[in-house]
C-alpha cells in the first residue's frame, strides 16, 4: 500500500530551492500535493497591482518549474482551510506543510486552516522558512523581546543559521493529481492573475531572483557600504519583492554572501557585513510586528498618539502633491514618481519621502504606510509600518525627534549629479543647471517651467515640527 501524500501549501514561499516545508513533506512522505490557494486576500486594494503582477508571474514560473520535476502546481479557491481540507479529502492526504508566518493575516490564516483540517485529523505542520531567525528566538538579558535594533542586530548575528536546503531533483506526485481531469484552476484565469503588471515593475520568478541576486554580489555587493545610499547608482540588490514572496531563499542568500565574504578583501568584507546587517533590519522589524502587532496602525510610543497631525482638506491637498510627485522639492518628487512607475523605491528615498510627509508636511504616517503599500511590489507589513514610524519619530528608535531630513541636503549629497532626479522628473530633465542647484530649482534664474514651486518651506516646516515634538516631550509622563 502506498503511503499517503502530504499537501505542500505555497504561499510566500514561491521557488523549489532552499524551500523548508517542501524538504519537510519530501522527507515525511513519499509523494507530494503542491498548492496554492487563492483567497479574497490577494482581490483586496492592499495586493498592489505590482505585487499581484509579481505573484501571477511567479506563480506561473513555479507550476512550470513543477511540471519539469514531475509534479503539478493545483490552484485552488479559498479559504484556505476548506480548500486543504478538500483537497486532502480528495488526494488522501494526512497532513499538510507549509511555512510558519508570524504576521498577523498569517497567523490568523494558519489558525483558521489549522481549525479547518482538525475534524478530519489533518495536521499541519508550519515549518519556519521566510526568516533566518524566528521572531521569538531572541530575547534580552531581561528575558524581554528587544525594541532596539542594534543589540537585537548583535544578538541575531551571533545566532546559528540554517543551512539552504537543496533544490529536488524530482517532486513525486501521484498520478491522478496527474491526470489533466484533476480539478485545478487556470493560472491565467482568474481576475488579478491576468494582471502583467507595469513595464518597469519588478519582474516575478525564481530566474528573474537569482538573475537579480547574480548580478548584484557581482557588481555592487562588495561596494555596498559606499553605493547603497546613492539612487543614482545600482548599488542595493533589489532583492526585496523576491523576499516577500520567496522566489529566492534567505538561507540561500546568506550562505552565497558569507562565501563571497571568505574570498573578499576587507573593504568588500565590510561592505558584506553591511549587507547581512540590512537582512537583520528586515528581522528586526518582523520581530516587532510579532510582539507589538498595534504597530500596523498605532504608534510604537504611545505619547506620539497626541502629535498635532494636519487634518481636513489642507492634509488632502499636501497629500495629494506628495503622493503625485508635485511637492516642489525634487529627492521627494523622484521617489515618488519612481514608486509609481517601477512599485519600488530606493531606501535612502524612502527615508526623505516618509520625512517629508509626516515632518515637513505633518501629514499623518498612517497615511503614507497605507500608500506605500498600495503601490510597492515589495509591500511587506513589518518593514513598511516600521519604515514608516522610523521616519515619523514614533517608531522604536531612541532618538526620533531630531531627525527631519533636509530634502535639498539629502538630494545634493546622494544624487550628486542629480542624474535620479533627471531620470524621474522630465520637466528638469533638460534644465542647464549645476546639479546642486536642481536639487532646489525654485533658486534658478528661471525656474524650470512646469515643475511646482515647493508647496512648504522647509525651514518653517522643520520649525513647527521641532514645536510640535518638544511639546509632546514636555507633556509625556516622567519616567519614575
Ligand atoms: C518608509 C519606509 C518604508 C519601507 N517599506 C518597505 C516595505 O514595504 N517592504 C520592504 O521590503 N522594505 C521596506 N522598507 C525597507 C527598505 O527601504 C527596502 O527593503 C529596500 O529599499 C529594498 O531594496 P533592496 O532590496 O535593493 O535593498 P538592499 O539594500 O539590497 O537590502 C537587502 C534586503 O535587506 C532588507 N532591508 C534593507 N533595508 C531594510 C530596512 N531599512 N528595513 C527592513 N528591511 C530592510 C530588505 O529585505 C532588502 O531587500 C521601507 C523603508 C522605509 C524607510
Amino acid at each position: 500500500m502506498t503511503s499517503p501524500p502530504g499537501l505542500v501549501l505555497f504561499r510566500r514561499n514561491l521557488r523549489l530551492d532552499d524551500n523548508r516545508p517542501l524538504d519537510a513533506a519530501l522527507r515525511a512522505s513519499g509523494s507530494v500535493v503542491p498548492v496554492f490557494v487563492l483567497d479574497d486576500h490577494y482581490l483586496t486594494e492592499d495586493f498592489s497591482p505590482p505585487r499581484l503582477a509579481f505573484l501571477a508571474e511567479s506563480l506561473r514560473e513555479l507550476a512550470a518549474a513543477l511540471d519539469a520535476k514531475g509534479s503539478r502546481l493545483v490552484v485552488r479557491k479559498g479559504p484556505v482551510g476548506e480548500a486543504l481540507a478538500a483537497l486532502a479529502r480528495e488526494t488522501g492526504a494526512d497532513a499538510v506543510f507549509t511555512h510558519a508566518d508570524h504576521e498577523p493575516h498569517g497567523h490568523e490564516l494558519l489558525a483558521s486552516a489549522r481549525a479547518a483540517l482538525e475534524p478530519p485529523g489533518i495536521a499541519l505542520h508550519a515549518v519556519e522558512d521566510l526568516l533566518l531567525v524566528p521572531p521569538d528566538a531572541l530575547a534580552t538579558e531581561a528575558g524581554k523581546p528587544f525594541t532596539v535594533y542594534t543589540p537585537f542586530s548583535r544578538r541575531w548575528l551571533e545566532r546559528d543559521k540554517e543551512a539552504p536546503a537543496p533544490e529536488p531533483g524530482r517532486v513525486p506526485t501521484p498520478d491522478a493529481v496527474l491526470a489533466a481531469s484533476f480539478p485545478s484552476i487556470p493560472l491565467d484565469r482568474p481576475r488579478g492573475l491576468r494582471e502583467e503588471g507595469a513595464p518597469d515593475n519588478p519582474r516575478g520568478g525564481s530566474r528573474e531572483a537569482r538573475r537579480v541576486w547574480n548580478a548584484f554580489r557581482e557588481s555592487a555587493l562588495l561596494h555596498y557600504a559606499e553605493k547603497r545610499d546613492r539612487p543614482d547608482l545600482p548599488g542595493t540588490s533589489r532583492l526585496s519583492p523576491h523576499l516577500r514572496f520567496g522566489t529566492i531563499g534567505i538561507r540561500r542568500i546568506l550562505h552565497e554572501a558569507k562565501e563571497i565574504w571568505k574570498a573578499a578583501p576587507s573593504a568588500g568584507r565590510k561592505s558584506v557585513e553591511t549587507f547581512i546587517k540590512e537582512l537583520a533590519w528586515r528581522e528586526f522589524y518582523a520581530s516587532i510586528l510579532f510582539h507589538h502587532p498595534r504597530v500596523l496602525t498605532e504608534n510604537f510610543r504611545a505619547e506620539f498618539d497626541a502629535f498635532p497631525w494636519r487634518t481636513g482638506e489642507e492634509a488632502d491637498l499636501l497629500f495629494a502633491a506628495w503622493a503625485a510627485g508635485r511637492t516642489g522639492y525634487p529627492i521627494v518628487d523622484a521617489g515618488m514618481r519612481q514608486l509609481l512607475a517601477e512599485g519600488w523605491m530606493h531606501n535612502r528615498v524612502r527615508m526623505v519621502v516618509a520625512s517629508f510627509l509626516t515632518k515637513d508636511l505633518r501629514v499623518d504616517w498612517r497615511r503614507g504606510e497605507s500608500f506605500f503599500r498600495r503601490h510597492l511590489a515589495d509591500g511587506d507589513p513589518a518593514s513598511n509600518s516600521g519604515g514608516w514610524q522610523w521616519a515619523a519619530g514614533s517608531g522604536t528608535d531612541a532618538q526620533p525627534f531630531f531627525r527631519i531630513f533636509n530634502p535639498v541636503l539629502q538630494g545634493r549629497k546622494f544624487d550628486p549629479d542629480a542624474a535620479y532626479v533627471k531620470r524621474w522628473i522630465p520637466e528638469l530633465a533638460n534644465v542647464a543647471a549645476a546639479p546642486g542647484d536642481l536639487h532646489a530649482p525654485w533658486t534658478l534664474e528661471t525656474p524650470p517651467p512646469g515643475y511646482p514651486a515647493p508647496i512648504v518651506d522647509h525651514f518653517a516646516a522643520k520649525a513647527t515640527a521641532l514645536a510640535a515634538f518638544a511639546k509632546l516631550k514636555s507633556a509625556a509622563p516622567k519616567k519614575p
